[in-house]
């Protein structure tokens, strides 16, 4: 009798830990320069949901010491100080990043260039004020940027061993793809957390793991790609496991005497992308790679970008258009639904 009792207590504990739901908890931080949040979903209790959510936001806070352009200490600012032709020892994090970049400026042919740091450092204290033009500094002059386009040849480094070597006085600046690494890393310590489903938001470089709780995929909303588009929103797709990144010329700018000056910028010209495209957004399991093609695709335009997701063929994509126009590629097994009823669909040519 005693081990009949005994075994319909046990027995009822683990149908209740079985069915018991997860609970989400969400964390909201700010890192990268931009708002951050972590939301997970766990049997596991608050506290222990916590000891993760701190473990995440320590990471980006160690990350931004290595990735910021604008931190003096941290490892790319020490690392753009560095003389030429002297070896610097980089962490694992660092030359990881900077190796994945590389691949991908040369298979642009510099459209995509983590070295533009010469240039983009003359524009990033408009782009990181607020959207008005007064009070800011004013415009880069043609010979600043004629001057800084001297020294943004994405060959002039050389990686060997963990050790990174400038031939030429070129900056980094990975700030193109800083984010996607962060949100991998993210997901790494989730996974080893125990924690199977998550979404995170890194300004926009969103990432859902798993699929809910009910076995629904996510849907992942994607904003009006305009200035002040005042939460409307483009439409969604469904999705689970995957990076959905998006690059465009409506969320970091400057506005002066009526221009938009956005945080794009042609290494041709030293200045904002000026192409047909309003953004690009990526579908990637791989939160690096979606940032780094989603920031190529909008500098390549459409026929080159179709062009590298050729190479790329798992990872869908979507081409927003001035003229409102709205592209799929790779667009076999995903799709987005539009909402915003403005924008038009049509067929990938
Ligand atoms: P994203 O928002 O991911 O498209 O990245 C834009 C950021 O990448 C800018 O703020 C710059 O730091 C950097 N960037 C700008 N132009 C380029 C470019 N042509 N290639 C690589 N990085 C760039
Ligand atoms: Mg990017």
């Amino acid at each position: 009798m005693r081990h009949t009792l005994l075994f319909l207590c046990l027995f009822s504990l683990f149908i209740s830990s079985c069915t018991k739901r997860e609970k989400d908890y969400v964390r909201v931080g700010f890192a990268f320069d931009t708002v951050c949040s972590v939301q997970i979903f766990t049997k596991g209790n608050e506290k222990e949901a916590n000891v993760i959510l701190d473990q995440i936001f320590e990471k980006l806070n160690q990350l931004e010491f290595i990735f910021s352009p604008t931190l003096k200490e941290s490892e790319l600012s020490k690392f753009n100080e560095a003389p030429t032709d002297v070896s610097v020892k980089l962490s694992d994090e660092l030359y990881y990043v900077v190796k994945e970049n590389l691949k991908v400026a040369k298979e642009t042919n510099g459209a995509f260039n983590p070295f533009l740091g010469k240039v983009t450092k003359l524009w990033r204290p408009l782009w990181q004020n607020t959207s008005e033009s007064e009070g800011h500094p004013s415009l880069p002059t043609e010979a600043d940027i004629a001057g800084a386009l001297q020294r943004v040849d994405y060959q002039s480094i050389v990686l060997q061993d963990r050790t990174a070597k400038k031939i030429k006085d070129v900056e980094l600046d990975l700030g193109a793809s800083a984010k996607g690494y962060a949100t991998d890393c993210i997901k790494d310590i989730l996974l080893k957390a125990g924690i199977k489903r998550a979404i995170i938001d890194l300004g926009g470089n969103i990432a859902v793991l798993n699929k809910k709780e009910n076995g629904d995929l996510w849907k992942v909303g994607i904003k009006m790609p305009i200035v002040h588009s005042q939460g409307r929103v483009a439409g969604y797709l469904e999705t689970c496991d995957r990076a959905v990144v998006t690059s465009g010329n409506y969320e970091r700018f400057v506005e002066v005497e009526g221009k938009l000056y956005h945080h794009i910028i042609s290494g041709k010209t030293g200045k904002p992308v000026d192409n047909e495209l309003r953004a690009v957004t990526i579908v990637s399991p791989n939160a690096l790679l979606a940032d780094i093609l989603s920031t190529s695709c909008f500098v390549l335009g459409k026929k080159e970008g179709q062009k590298l997701l050729k190479q790329f063929p798992s990872t869908f994509a979507i081409f927003f258009f001035k003229d409102a126009s709205v592209i799929e590629v790779n667009g076999e097994a995903e799709h987005f639904n539009i909402i915003d009823n403005s924008l038009r669909k049509v067929k990938e040519k």
